[in-house]
């Protein structure tokens, strides 16, 4: 028998949450963002479900031609856009759109032989100060691009940099309206905290949103709001069972530098699941996980193959129990992974991208 750690993707989840985030900027399309191997969860694994979206959004060209190998006819977007010139001719060959955040970028298409011609995003630097034009040099590459006889249509983009907290992002839709006006061409400003949190509002929703980690079933604003408050689902459960059963008395400690000790007698369950299987190795005591559906908490510290749980509120389960890491129980209680990522101090994004190779991933309705 495999050791019984096992991570699932839950198709009907992405599939409503891809809904979901329809249905919060109903007038626009969606870009289904499945960079770093669609969020962890595996591009393979969810393009079944994610096809229903109007184009997948993506940084890796070796990504971009496994979303072509699975049939894709429909729009992908280079959201970093070419690396090299030679890129180039990959986005020829498949009919990439990509960005363009950068004179370089520019020189290699002016440079470029082709045929076909290109349909190209123009990113404006809003104020994340990543990448993309300031607003001082926009119009000038605009310019530049639209004389090219290689670019077919131009687009516009930026990206937020405070859509999910206080600062928000009406500061870096004025310096986007005012750098695009005028200007023919597509919108797209949103991220999975932008479409939620402010998609009232048209500017902001654009003609694309960009969803990423709300299609993943993670809060972009956690802790402020959760899952359940934007009516998302999980899509990733990383699920194991009980190797082992201890039982502590008061003054015995449990693991590496025995940072637990008992202050009474309790019952303790060592898990299949540790830090070389990408749960972070930061989440201390009161780290919340499923036993048999349970809510209980870890112990100590997480070692690179093992846990210890609290079986307290679980005295029937013994060695061979299920045991939830995050995601969705048999029974369907849920323990988001935000909530995890919060005790590591980081995010769902991290958790789900960080899912180890060596644990098998299967795919579930
Ligand atoms: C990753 C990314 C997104 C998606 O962001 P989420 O917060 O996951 O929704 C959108 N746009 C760009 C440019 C990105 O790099």
């Amino acid at each position: 028998m495999p050791r019984p750690i096992q991570a699932t993707i839950h198709t009907e989840a992405l599939r409503h949450n891809l809904a979901r985030m329809r249905d919060a900027a109903p007038d626009a399309r969606v870009w289904a963002v499945v960079k770093a191997n669609a969020y962890g969860h595996g591009i393979e694994c969810v393009y079944d479900a994610l096809r229903g979206a109007d184009g997948f959004a993506l940084l890796d060209l070796q990504e971009a031609e496994r979303v072509r190998a699975l049939g894709w006819r429909g729009p992908i977007l280079l959201l970093e856009g070419v690396f090299e010139p030679r890129d180039l001719e990959l986005c020829s060959r498949l009919s990439l759109w990509h960005t363009v955040h950068c004179d370089e970028q520019i020189d290699w298409l002016a440079a470029h032989k082709t045929q076909v011609p290109h349909r190209v995003f123009l990113k404006l630097n809003s104020g994340m100060n990543r990448l993309g034009f300031t607003p001082q040099r926009f119009r000038a590459a605009w310019a530049r691009l639209d004389a090219l006889p290689q670019v077919e249509e131009i687009s516009f983009m930026t990206h937020f940099s405070d859509a999910d907290g206080t600062r928000g992002v009406a500061h870096q839709v004025r310096a986007f309206d005012e750098a695009t006006r005028d200007l023919p061409g597509e919108r797209t400003l949103s991220n999975s905290a932008a479409a939620l949190r402010h998609a009232g509002d048209a500017h902001v929703r654009g003609d694309w949103i960009r969803p990423g980690i709300a299609v993943y079933g993670s809060a972009p604003d956690f802790p402020q709001n959760d899952i359940a408050h934007w009516g998302l689902q999980p899509t990733m459960t990383l699920a194991t069972r009980i190797l082992a059963v201890q039982q502590l008395q008061a003054g015995d400690s449990v693991g590496y530098g025995s940072s637990f000790t008992a202050e009474g007698p309790i019952r303790i369950g060592v898990i299949a699941c540790g830090y070389a299987d990408g749960y972070p190795r930061h989440c201390g005591t009161g780290t919340p996980v499923l036993v048999d559906g349970v809510r209980t908490r870890l112990l100590g510290r997480v070692s690179m193959d093992m846990i210890a749980v609290d079986l307290t509120p679980v005295p029937q389960a013994g060695s061979g129990a299920p045991v939830t890491l995050w995601g969705r129980a048999a029974d369907g209680a849920i323990l988001p992974i935000d909530e995890v990522a919060a005790a590591a101090g980081t995010l769902g994004y991290e958790l789900m991208c960080a899912l180890a190779p060596r644990v098998p991933v299967v795919v579930a309705e």
